[in-house]
């Protein structure tokens, strides 16, 4: 068995600890003569590790409790909808700001719920900087503020918390748990689990319980947050074994110093990538360099034609995934959470040798 280095967008990698937990516990979990797969969603074990999960999850993100935390389905691409579904009441507008394929795709399915103002755009750069915060229209009447700190596709993230008047939302799918943020400033912080959580299956909903009142009358049960505020996220079966798995991947984040000791970890990671591709001159970053990625870093190289070859040497050197998508070309690293910082350096190694062969 090798396990390679896998530098993938999401699903993503997982720590090694945990897997290697996970298939120990894998048939008989803890003497109940069962797999957690198998078991009921209301048997204790199952209630004891969801308990687990989300007081773990809490004690990491900092979050009060004047906060719902909900283990859901459907990834962040239904949170796209049931944000508007559940915030905006009988209000008709919402704020949302364009800053890459994400938000795009946030924006065009608000707009089948309400009005959407966009408050400023970075697709004429491309998405490869943020809007000067001077240049925002927003709205005071808006029912939220929607927008992406990090942008995955792009690898372009905030700096800063954009600070208004209206409840704030985050899609945090690719950033989540990389580095402590004050969970205060928000109104709705949902994640698709399968960057820096856990499995894919899972879906993570933080929301200010004063906005559980104002979902639209349509807006389906389940996806409500109320019902699963309401319900321990058990109003249906959950997904266990995602839940399982995430509350995992929390405990090793607790050995590992919480998200402070993360996040110097991951800025180390990231500002050794970012300054050779920089220092090279055969590999480039497009992205504004305040607006850089800590989590996704898209590199093109010196001439295209070189990127399968790229491609094919690094896999047989032992690195996963390094494609990069498909709307902004060459390449890209996620080095989220698990990704050790000798997958790093073994990426840059190859990187300098790649370059000599072909510059
Ligand atoms: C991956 C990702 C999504 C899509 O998540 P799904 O769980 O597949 O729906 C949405 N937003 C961002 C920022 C992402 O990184």
């Amino acid at each position: 068995m090798t396990r390679r280095f896998n530098f993938c967008a999401g699903p993503a990698a997982l720590p090694e600890s945990v897997l290697l937990q996970a298939q120990q516990e894998l048939l008989d979990y803890r003497d109940a003569g069962l797999s957690i797969m198998e078991m009921s969603h209301r048997s204790k074990e199952i209630v004891a590790i969801a308990e687990q999960a989300e007081a773990d999850f809490r004690e990491l993100m900092g979050i009060s409790d004047d906060y719902a935390v909900l283990f859901l389905q459907g990834g962040a691409s239904t949170q796209f909808a049931a944000v508007p579904l559940n915030l905006l009441g009988d209000n008709t507008t919402a704020d949302y700001i364009n800053t890459g394929q994400w938000s795009k795709k946030a924006i065009k399915e608000a707009q089948r719920y309400c009005e959407v103002n966009i408050v400023a755009s970075s697709e004429d750069s491309n998405f490869t900087t943020i809007p000067p915060v001077d240049s925002w229209q927003l709205n005071k009447e808006a029912a939220y503020f929607h927008y992406t700190p990090n942008e995955t596709i792009g690898g372009v993230e905030f700096a800063s918390i954009p600070l208004g008047e209206v409840p704030l939302v985050a899609d945090m799918s690719s950033t989540i748990l990389s580095r402590p943020i004050d969970v205060s400033a928000y109104g709705v912080i949902y994640a698709g689990a399968q960057k820096n959580i856990g499995p894919a299956g899972l879906t993570m909903v933080i929301v200010r319980r004063d906005l559980l009142d104002r979902a639209r009358p349509e807006c389906p049960t389940m996806l409500a947050y109320k019902t699963a505020a309401e319900n321990d996220s058990m109003y249906n079966t959950p997904p266990t074994y995602s839940i399982y798995l995430a509350g995992l991947v929390f405990q090793w984040l607790k050995k590992q110093g919480g998200l402070q000791a993360i996040e110097t970890i991951n800025r180390r990671k990231a500002d050794k990538l970012y300054s050779y591709i920089d220092g090279s001159g055969f590999y480039a970053n497009p992205v504004e360099p305040v607006s850089r990625s800590l989590m996704n870093v898209p590199f093109t190289l010196a001439n295209a034609d070189l990127d399968k070859s790229f491609l094919a040497l690094s896999e047989q050197a032992g690195m996963l995934n390094l494609k990069g998508h498909r709307s902004v070309g060459g390449m890209r690293a996620s080095i989220y959470n698990a990704v050790p910082e000798e997958a790093v350096d073994t990426l840059i190694d190859f990187m300098k040798d790649f370059a000599q062969r072909n510059g």
